[in-house]
């Protein structure tokens, strides 16, 4: 067998630490390299943890093109695909090329300060919102169109891979990751006399961006949010979302099924 590299990152707990050094020890047995820090010549990338360990593990090595394959033992585990009771199965089932890859879209912003320009990225989704919790006015034009002045506590851009977290939590809808679309899902609209906003998410084809230009309030910033990580700006000119063409590489075995995952995690 030639040199094939393996990186396993794990949770700090104890559990998942112990998942760590066991399957570290099988693959060596089965003739894999697993070295300590990040390769990025590896041919798998192992996550151990819940989704918060995979999204955290993929902004730190910059959304490589490596495969990642998921092992539970967080919480949820939607982007997990197998249990720590299954590391021989893996193995056996790996070395015998019988997985898929399920290739999951990503969502791209450009946050344009006065001299500086920022670049976030995210597999589920990218929030604006206000730094504290005072609401915020953004207008937001979609392709050419000036769409609406929103008003409230923000907004998220997600995914389909993201429409199960957060955006399901708002009341937007779940996507199948097969469609290649993104999703504006409001956080908490106002709708009165006084602000119009929508109260429904609104679903955009790939080609299509959002640009957004914040108001600015006396001593208040915003929040740029991707995956659960915060950035804080505090002069932002213009922010520009779309569909990114970074797929992130999730490794999936025969039985997976999006619906029937959706299924036993939700109901
Ligand atoms: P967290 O606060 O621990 O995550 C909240 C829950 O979302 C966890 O149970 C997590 O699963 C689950 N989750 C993450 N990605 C998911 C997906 N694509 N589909 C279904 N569930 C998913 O924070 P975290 O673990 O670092 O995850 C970051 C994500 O949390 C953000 O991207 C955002 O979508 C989500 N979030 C949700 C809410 C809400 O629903 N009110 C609020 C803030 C953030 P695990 O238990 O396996 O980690
Ligand atoms: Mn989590």
């Amino acid at each position: 067998m030639d040199n094939r590299i393996i990186n396993i990152f794990a949770n700090e707990d104890s559990y998942s630490q112990d998942i760590r050094k066991l399957l570290r020890r099988k693959l060596q047995q089965s003739g894999f390299t697993v070295p300590k820090q990040f390769t990025p010549d590896a041919e798998l990338i192992v996550s151990i943890g819940g989704d918060g360990a995979l999204l955290r593990n993929l902004h730190k090595y910059g959304f490589p093109p490596i495969p990642f394959l998921g092992i539970n033992t967080g919480h949820l585990g939607f982007f997990q695909e197998i249990h720590p009771d299954e590391l021989d199965e893996f193995i056996f089932m790996y070395k015998q090329g019988r997985y898929n890859i399920q290739n999951l879209k990503t969502v791209q912003a450009t946050v344009e300060e006065k001299e500086k320009q920022y670049e976030y990225q995210g597999l589920n989704e990218i929030i604006i919102k206000g730094d504290r919790s005072a609401t915020v006015h953004l207008n937001i034009s979609i392709g050419n169109s000036f769409i609406e002045r929103f008003s409230g506590d923000g907004i998220l851009v997600c995914t389909p891979a993201g429409s199960t977290a957060y955006n399901y939590s708002l009341g937007g809808s779940i996507v199948d990751p097969r469609l290649s679309i993104l999703q504006i899902t409001p956080i908490a609209p106002m709708n009165t006399t006084a602000y119009r906003s929508f109260t429904s998410s609104v679903v955009l084809p790939k080609e299509l961006m959002v640009t957004i230009h914040p108001e600015h309030r006396e001593g208040s910033g915003f929040m740029i949010v991707a995956d659960g990580m915060e950035h804080k700006h505090s002069d932002i000119r213009q922010i520009t979302l779309g569909f990114s063409q970074t797929e992130v590489r999730l490794m999936r075995f025969e039985h997976y099924d999006f619906w029937t995952k959706v299924k036993t995690k939700f109901l």
